[in-house]
């Protein structure tokens, strides 16, 4: 995949960029390698106020920030700029939270006596240079929430981002150094999938966090299992939102829109298998294909839009051949379900689709579908909800609108997935952790969970003097 700005809008492509060559990449890690020797040294003041300043460059640079992710990638603009507010409102959550959440950690009075110590505590330290590769859908938010708590304890970070944001990738690397970040502290890589292994394998490479696709996920993983390097992954998912009758309806309804076409339908977590207690299955089928139906579809630059184009052709493409897929095999389009023509033909746009009558003999039940598409399953219980949200290869998070005590302890005790929201819809932030489980994949980012992953927890015993 070339390494390009491509306008989704218009299909146009905007600007290539040649990709690191190898003297170049080697001047970076080289950089990189020196930067943790320094940088690992600094204070959690320090590294606070840096982080503080690269929040307050984010917010000065709120609106061409979020034009250049538009261009790249399609969200609507107002959405581009929400997605980078976030950013700078965790930059300072780890500046006032990260020092205490990796403070020297103390055990208990009795078990220090009984290890035969003095004296025990566990320190968190940096593990040193770490690779984030990251996908183009928050192109922002998921460079920023592995950076902010990677900074916060002491590593240094390189970024390959996804080809078709190389613009937002380097207007990252260009905040970091605006705050006035150390050289070589935090780098964008402009090298393509085929070059990951190669930094995987450098020595200077402490660890890899990848958010991505599973096939993605599985490469990062070998490479890295291989030498023996830590990983953290965040995949697909394909999550439930379950409709229970003690659900308020209009509010599920209002929701369950939001939940599936924010970000034009291409997030990880957003809800995908709509899955409706009998009892309220008519009326909320009926007025969530109204609801969707009723959306926006257009520019992405434009304030009333709610829906802009896909980010690439190849997704366009993929997500295409799931419904045609389940069309054939006699699912129901409520709304949807083919491309639109006319002037929106030029661009990648697929409108709102919603999907009755799906069995398991379609790719989309066991499939993750990255764009505007929901699929809506009927139950008459229960047990056969829980079924139905755990039969998935995927296990992210999960969306539950009941207001009965009983049936919330259920899930929370049932699902498989990294997270239960009831009555909302599955969102990060800075101070919850975020991560899956099954093909989802593993390791947590986001609050303490997510700046110990890289992090040495070291033990240090001291005995009588
Ligand atoms: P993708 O193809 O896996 O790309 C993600 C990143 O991985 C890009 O930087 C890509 O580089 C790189 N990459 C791809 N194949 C690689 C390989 N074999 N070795 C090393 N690096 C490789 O993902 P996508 O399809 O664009 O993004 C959507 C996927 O990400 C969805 O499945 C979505 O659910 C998942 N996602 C998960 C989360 C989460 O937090 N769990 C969040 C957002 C998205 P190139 O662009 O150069 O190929």
């Amino acid at each position: 995949m070339p390494i390009a700005t491509v306008n989704p809008a218009t299909g146009e492509t905007l600007e290539t960029f040649e990709p690191l060559g190898p003297a170049e990449l080697e001047l970076r890690l080289a950089r990189a390698g020196a930067a943790f020797l320094d940088y690992r040294l600094t204070s959690f003041e320090y590294r606070s106020q840096l982080l503080r300043r690269a929040a307050d460059v984010m917010d000065a640079d709120r609106e061409q920030l979020a034009r250049t992710v538009t261009t790249e990638m399609g969200k609507p603009l107002a959405q581009a700029s929400a997605e980078t507010a976030k950013c700078a409102r965790a930059l300072r959550w780890y500046a006032d939270h990260g020092a205490a959440l990796i403070a020297d950690e103390l055990p208990g009075e009795d078990d220090v006596v009984d290890s035969g110590a003095t004296a025990a505590y566990v320190r968190y330290r940096p593990l040193g240079v770490v690779l984030a590769v990251m996908p183009w859908n928050f192109p922002l938010w998921q460079v920023v929430r592995f950076a902010a708590p990677a900074l916060m304890a002491g590593n240094v970070g390189l970024l390959k981002h996804a080809s078709n944001v190389p613009r937002t990738a380097l207007a990252l690397e260009e905040v970091f150094r605006r705050a006035q970040a150390p050289e070589g502290c935090f780098q964008t890589l402009l090298i393509g999938s085929g070059a990951v292994e190669a930094v995987i394998r450098d020595r200077r490479v402490a660890a890899v966090t990848l958010t991505g696709s599973e096939p993605a996920g599985r490469s990062v993983a070998a490479v890295a299992g291989d030498e023996l390097k830590k990983t953290v992954l965040e995949l697909g998912g394909s999550d439930p939102f379950v409709v229970l009758p003690s659900a308020d309806l209009d509010a599920a309804v209002r929701t369950a829109v939001k939940a599936r076409t924010q970000n034009n339908g291409q997030s990880c977590i957003a809800a995908k298998r709509f899955i409706v207690h009998s009892d309220v299955y008519p009326r909320f089928t009926s007025e969530f294909a109204k609801a969707m139906g009723a959306l926006r579809i257009g520019d992405p630059m434009a304030p009333d839009t709610d829906i802009g184009p896909l980010a690439t052709r190849q997704g366009l493409a993929d997500l295409s051949a799931l419904v045609t897929d389940a069309l054939a095999h006699d699912a129901v389009a409520e709304c949807g379900g083919d491309r639109p023509d006319g002037e929106l033909g030029r661009g990648w746009y697929y409108p709102p689709t919603v999907l009755t009558k799906i069995t398991p003999a379609m790719r989309i039940h066991r499939e993750e579908a990255f764009g505007p598409v929901a699929t809506v399953y009927r139950v008459d219980s229960l047990d056969e909800a829980v079924a139905l949200a755990n039969d998935s290869p995927f296990g992210l998070s999960s969306n539950v609108w009941t207001t009965d005590a009983a049936e919330q302890e259920r899930f929370v005790r049932d699902i498989e997935a990294g997270g239960v929201f009831f009555n909302g819809m599955t969102a990060s932030h800075p101070a919850l952790p975020f991560g899956g489980i099954k093909r989802s994949g593993y390791g947590r980012e986001l609050a303490g969970h997510g700046i110990r992953e890289f992090c040495n927890a070291t033990t240090v015993w001291l005995g009588p003097a």
